[in-house]
């Protein structure tokens, strides 16, 4: 086991630098706290290990959020903790993790990991990136090998304490988001942290400590060497999750954006307005409104918006070439999603999906007889009648016709029957 190194943080380390940070301080109520996470650290603690609630639970709790899920750290190697439990699996291969299943719920443990900086375990990148990272530490090597202070907090619930290697209660009790240890080094060693830093200071409402915040504008270009997969995880993360709106903000005004999507070009003004399409904007404003109200929401429909303004610039090209609005529509839709390899590598089911949204705009225009009928039968018409809308709140004139779709929506069989005999512009006449 490799011991812990002074110089990650601005505070000596040691042993005894944590802060211990007992009931009456720290206010975390336990009966908030999931009963099944609860019951693996006290059967882990029973059979003679340590264990603690770790990472963004405590964090949420402190900030009195609802946590999402509900890690738990421990000393015990994942045969250890296999052996405690009846119902446990390992996963990962290089480093392993211990799935417990517990009264119906998963809870993933993790036996503390070091910083494996001087052991063969860690492989580095060029430009600093860790490539992996395999090695087991002790519990204040666990804590500062995490990114951020307010995640790097350990929750004790048999003694109701919480202990502090990083900071991290002072920073959430000012509402603080501070990387651990030395900034540039931790961005380089993992670039997908600057967008951790965007989302935790959106999504809870943090403000980024100042070094935390001066460097990623200069590191930004490092998202170039995270695989386009994992980009894709952060992406849905940042703008699925009831923040797209303020965290596209955020991403364009610390120089992030660009990066991940350098041909969708935004900007913010002064007033924290951002320039966009009114497409774009609504899309991100509804896709937070669904979440907030517990609908789903696809990544497939926001890069649609993202990227129809773009797509217009090109299409308008391609008229001028040859005024053939379906052909064009096709090769501005292929161009804009599979000729260039982008940061962020859409899967293949989001792509398909922005495609149809697209390629059924121009089939709106037809409404009367089969087409029409066809077009509501249409798996994504949905998604394309939502798209038609946010493209009514920017192009006026396509108002009446949005309109009369949506109330095509609301007839019985005998009326549509009508209805589409007649068409939309014999309604409006
Ligand atoms: P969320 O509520 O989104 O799940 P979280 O903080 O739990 O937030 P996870 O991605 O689930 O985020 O990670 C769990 C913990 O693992 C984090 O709180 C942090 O301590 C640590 N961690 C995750 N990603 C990194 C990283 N890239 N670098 C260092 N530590 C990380
Ligand atoms: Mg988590």
């Amino acid at each position: 086991m490799n011991q812990p190194k002074s110089g990650r943080d601005d505070r000596p380390l040691g042993e005894s630098s944590a802060i211990i940070s007992a009931g009456k301080d720290h206010g975390i109520n336990q009966k908030t706290i999931s009963n099944a996470a609860l019951d693996v650290i006290r059967d882990l603690q029973q059979a003679g290990f340590t264990a603690y609630l770790v990472g963004g639970a405590v964090r949420d709790l402190l900030l009195e959020s609802v946590p999402k899920d509900y890690d738990i750290a421990t000393d015990a190697t994942p045969e250890q903790v296999r052996s405690v439990f009846r119902r446990c699996r390992l996963i990962g291969r290089r480093f392993r993790l211990a799935h417990v299943f517990m009264h119906g719920q998963l809870i993933e443990v993790a036996t503390f990991r070091g910083d494996a900086a001087d052991s063969d375990e860690q492989q580095i990148g060029k430009q600093g990136r860790i490539l992996s990272d395999n090695s087991y530490g002790n519990e204040q090597e666990d804590a500062l090998r995490r990114d951020f202070t307010a995640n790097a907090l350990f929750y004790d619930p048999l003694n109701d304490n919480i202990i502090d290697y990083a900071g991290g209660l002072d920073d959430i009790k000012h509402r603080r988001l501070r990387l651990i240890g030395d900034v540039s080094t931790r961005y380089r060693e993992d670039p997908v942290r600057m967008l951790r830093a965007v989302r935790f200071a959106v999504s809870k409402k943090l403000h980024l400590h100042p070094k935390t915040a001066a460097e990623i504008p200069v590191l930004a270009h490092l998202l170039q060497n995270i695989p386009s997969a994992r980009l894709f995880d952060e992406f849905c993360k940042l703008m699925l999750t009831g923040h797209a709106h303020d965290t596209t903000c955020m991403l364009v005004k610390i120089g992030l954006w660009e990066q991940l999507f350098p041909d969708v070009q935004l900007a913010v003004e002064q007033d924290h307005k951002l320039l966009a399409s009114q497409v774009l904007i609504q899309a991100l404003r509804n896709s937070d409104d669904r979440v907030a109200k517990g609908l789903p929401v696809t990544s497939g429909f926001l890069l649609a918006a993202m990227l129809w303004q773009p797509l217009q610039k090109r299409l308008m090209q391609l008229q001028h070439q040859q005024d053939n609005l379906l052909l064009n529509m096709q090769q501005a839709s292929d161009e804009a999603l599979f000729l260039k390899p982008q940061p962020v590598g859409m899967p293949k089911r989001v792509t398909a999906m922005c495609r149809e949204i697209w390629l059924l705009q121009h089939r709106f225009l037809r409404t009367r007889g089969k087409r029409a009928r066809r077009l509501l039968e249409e798996q994504r018409f949905r998604a394309a009648y939502d798209f038609l809308l946010l493209r009514a709140i920017e192009e006026p004139e396509l108002k009446p016709l949005a309109d009369w779709w949506t109330y095509v929506q609301t007839l019985g069989a005998k009326k549509l029957d009508t209805a589409l005999r007649e068409g939309y512009s014999a309604k409006s006449d």
